[in-house]
Parts: structure tokens; C-alpha cells; sequence
């Protein structure tokens, strides 16, 4: 029997269903002026912005309001730059569009960080900065040209820290330096989404959950919504269902790949251990083919530690030893700490590695962060709520990318469990 709870630490303090008074799904209207699928980050940012621009709003989710990615992520925020880098998107797009693309990743920090102080919005956010170890020793060098390219082109502040001084950012040897990324921080995500939907509804937009849409059609202007044996007709759906997008809307379930993320948090830690493992409470990832990121908890008192999961299912039973084993390696003081949390959700990865945006036979969407959308969905979701609503101001770097699939890609990434698998055993021979 596992002793861990088997939900997110962050429901402790901020559980979906018991956070917010989501009207009934017998409420449902016949007809909205805008609807929109999916209570997380995107779908509430667009729905903030659309309700104070006076619209009228109907926000629906399958589950409850923030019960995907957007109440179980890490909470670490950064510019979450395109996996391509700057050299990657200069071959895609040439060196003006790159910048720009990068330039706006930067773009989407800012504006979560100015919303979140405009906002007043108390949700533990920390601006301490990430650092980034190296795996491998020949690694530093090409970590340190990535990090000056990245700078230049953006105004990123970074600074490297070789090995001999890691110390003062990490209580552990496993790395060779690092570079820390000045910009970044780190929040309580789930105190973040309960104030987006408090400011949602005293915007006036109605919530109404669990309501999971089983299709949408159009006929001419008309949009109607199914949800369950009612339908709703809608002057503008925005579908925002991320990494939970399902086969009742196959265009988007056959662009988006869901990924398995999951993360275990420790018991309360004493006060010098932590202050020895993260002397600056800073967040963590590393330089390795694989994602981990890690970071101290909003109160400062326990490790957080999240990478993939192997498997497309929830197992706990398997990816809670996997990322014991990889704490471990990193921080050897915790071989005897006890996971008191473990839980997991679907990141939505994307074939060309970017967020899309845009409208397709007449419903605007907006999805695909790639695991890193705390500030993108917050920004890309105002975005395109923006451009619902006619708006110049709604224009974005990644409006003109088209959003495709693959031949014989159904929704179900079959290939995955292999292809994780294999990229971990890179990983471990240092390859
Ligand atoms: C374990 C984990 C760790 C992560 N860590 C980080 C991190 O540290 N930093 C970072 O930047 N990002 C992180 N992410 C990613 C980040 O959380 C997401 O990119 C972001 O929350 C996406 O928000 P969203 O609103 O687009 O999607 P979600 O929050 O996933 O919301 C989608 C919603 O759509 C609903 N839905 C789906 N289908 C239907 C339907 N048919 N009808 C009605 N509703 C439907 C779902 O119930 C869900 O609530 C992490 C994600 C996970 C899972």
C-alpha cells in the first residue's frame, strides 16, 4: 500500500472542486453570446479578458474549473523558449522571425508577472531564478553559447556558475556548473488558478462544471455545442483543452500529443536541509535529453520534484520510484525522506514544438505549450481573446505557423512509452 496521497500537494491548499461555486450543468443556456472549452490557465485568462471587454461568457470544463495541467504543474515560471533554440528557428523561419518568436517568449514572463502584481494576486510567487545544471562535463561550454545567443537576441539575464561554486545555488555534486536564469521564479499554481476564476466570475462570465463538450458543428454562422443531451448555440467557441483534448473535437486531438508529466513532493523538511539543497529557493531543471525540474515548496519547507512519466496511464506505482531514484542521485541527503504526495497530468506537446493559436472551420483554439504554460497559456489565452474580439492588439508571433498533424497519428502516442525509455538510457550513459 503506498503511503503518499495520490493528488497534487497544491490541492492542500487549493483543491478545484472545493474552491469555486461553478454553476450546475442544468443551468446550461440555449444560446451564448461566447463559449468556452476548458476552465484552465488559457481558457480562464481568454475568459477574464473577454467578460471585462463586456462580453457574455460561458466557460464549461469536463472536470472541475483548473483539474488539468493548470492546478498540478511544477509552478516554475520562465520565458519557456522554443525547444529549436535560436539557431533551430533561424534555419525554420530566418534570423528576424526567430528573435521576434523569442522575443515574445519573453514577452509572456513579463506579462504573468505584471498581471500577477496588477492583479494583486497572493498565489507565492517567488522571482528567485532558476539554475540549470549541466549533466555532462564537455556540456558547460555549449550551455554557456546557448544562454549568450538567447541573451542577446532578448535581453535574458543569466549568469554561469561553474562546478566549483555550485554550491552556493545547489546543495549537490551531481552536476558539472550551471547556468542560472535571472528572470525566472516560481509559484503556488494552484492559489494562481483559484484567483483566476475568482476574478472570472466577479467579471461577470459564468463557470459551469463538470460539463464535457462531445462535439461542436457549424452551420454557416450558427456554432452549436453539444454538452451531454443539451446543445448550446455560441457566437464564438474557443476550444482550450490543452493536453486534454479528446477525440469528441479530432482536429485538435490529432495536432496535440498528451504527454505524461508527474511530480512527487517530500514531508516537511528541517529548515537547514532546505536552505542546504536550495540555498536561494530557486527552481531547478537540468541539461538532460529527458525534463526534470525540481523546486523548494512556496513555503520553503519541502522538495517538489517533477519529470516524465514512462507510461500514458496515471501509475504512481511506477513513476514514484522513477522519480525517487532521479532525486536521489541529485540530492543524496533525501534517501530517507518520505514522499508524502504524487500525482501526474497531460502536457500537449506539438509536431513543431510551439503553442498554436488561430481559428479552424469557425472555432478559435488555443493550446499546445509543450510542458511549460503557466505564463504562455496565461498570456497566449488573453491573446486569443484578443483577437475574438477584433482586436490589433491580439496579434502574436506564432499566428501564421500552421498547426499540423503527422499521416497515421490518431490522438494516442502509441510511440511514446519507447521513445522516453530510450532518451532515459541516453541519459543515464551520459550519451
Ligand atoms: C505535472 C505537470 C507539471 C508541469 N510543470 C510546469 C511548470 O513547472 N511550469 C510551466 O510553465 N508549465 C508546467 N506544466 C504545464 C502547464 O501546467 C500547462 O501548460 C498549462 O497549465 C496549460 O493550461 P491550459 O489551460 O491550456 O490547460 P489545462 O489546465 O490542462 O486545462 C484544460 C482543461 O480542458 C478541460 N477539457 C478537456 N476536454 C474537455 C471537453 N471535451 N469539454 C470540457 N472541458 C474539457 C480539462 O478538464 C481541463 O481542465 C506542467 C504540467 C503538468 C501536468
Amino acid at each position: 500500500m503506498a503511503n503518499y496521497l495520490t493528488r497534487p500537494y497544491w490541492w492542500d491548499a487549493a483543491e478545484p472542486h472545493l474552491s469555486v461555486a461553478a454553476s450546475s450543468p442544468d443551468n446550461l443556456p440555449k444560446h451564448v453570446e461566447t463559449l468556452i472549452v476548458g476552465a484552465g490557465y488559457s481558457g480562464l485568462s481568454a475568459a477574464l479578458t473577454l467578460a471585462r471587454s463586456g462580453r457574455e461568457v460561458l466557460v464549461v470544463d469536463a472536470e472541475m474549473p483548473a483539474y488539468g495541467c493548470s492546478s498540478r504543474n511544477g509552478g516554475l515560471i520562465g520565458p519557456s523558449f522554443h525547444k529549436l533554440g535560436l539557431s533551430g528557428l533561424k534555419s525554420a523561419f530566418g534570423q528576424e522571425k526567430a528573435t521576434a518568436i523569442l522575443r515574445e517568449s519573453m514577452d509572456c514572463l513579463k506579462y504573468l508577472k505584471n498581471f500577477l502584481v496588477e492583479e494583486k494576486i497572493d498565489c507565492g510567487l517567488h522571482l528567485t531564478g532558476r539554475f540549470r545544471g549541466v549533466v555532462k562535463p564537455e556540456g558547460y561550454e555549449s550551455v554557456a553559447r546557448e544562454s549568450e545567443d538567447l541573451a542577446s537576441a532578448t535581453g535574458m539575464q543569466f549568469e554561469m556558475i561553474p562546478r566549483a561554486a555550485q554550491h552556493a545555488e545547489i546543495g549537490s555534486d551531481h552536476y558539472h556548473g550551471g547556468v542560472v536564469y535571472l528572470d525566472d521564479g516560481h509559484l503556488h499554481p494552484g492559489l494562481y488558478a483559484r484567483a483566476l476564476v475568482e476574478r472570472v466570475l466577479v467579471a461577470g462570465a459564468q463557470i459551469i462544471a463538470p460539463a464535457r463538450v462531445t462535439g461542436v458543428t457549424r452551420n454557416g454562422a450558427k456554432l452549436t455545442v453539444r454538452i451531454g443531451e443539451t446543445e448550446v448555440t455560441a457566437g464564438q467557441v474557443l476550444v482550450a483543452t490543452n493536453g486534454y483534448s479528446g477525440p469528441e473535437m479530432p482536429f485538435f486531438h490529432h495536432r496535440v500529443i498528451p504527454i505524461r508529466s508527474a511530480i512527487i513532493a517530500t514531508e516537511q523538511l528541517p529548515a537547514g536541509l532546505m536552505s542546504e539543497l536550495s540555498p536561494k529557493n530557486r527552481g531547478f531543471g537540468e541539461s538532460s535529453r529527458l525534463v526534470l525540474y525540481y523546486r523548494p515548496s512556496p513555503d520553503g519547507t519541502r522538495m517538489i520534484f517533477g519529470g516524465r512519466a514512462f507510461d500514458l496511464a496515471d501509475r504512481p506505482d511506477r513513476y514514484v520510484p522513477d522519480l525517487r531514484r532521479m532525486m536521489h542521485r541529485i540530492f543524496p541527503q533525501l534517501s530517507d525522506t518520505q514522499v508524502t504526495h504524487a500525482w501526474s497530468g497531460t502536457v500537449a506537446y506539438t509536431f513543431d514544438h510551439a503553442p498554436h493559436l488561430g481559428v479552424h472551420d469557425g472555432v478559435h483554439y488555443v493550446m499546445g505549450y509543450c510542458g511549460s504554460g503557466v505564463g504562455r497559456a496565461s498570456y497566449f489565452g488573453r491573446k486569443v481573446a484578443l483577437q475574438m474580439l477584433g482586436d490589433p492588439e491580439g496579434r502574436t508571433e506564432l499566428d501564421d505557423l500552421s498547426f499540423e498533424s503527422k499521416p497515421f497519428y490518431n490522438g494516442t502516442p502509441w510511440f511514446l512509452p519507447a521513445f522516453l525509455r530510450w532518451n532515459s538510457m541516453m541519459d543515464r550513459f551520459g550519451l
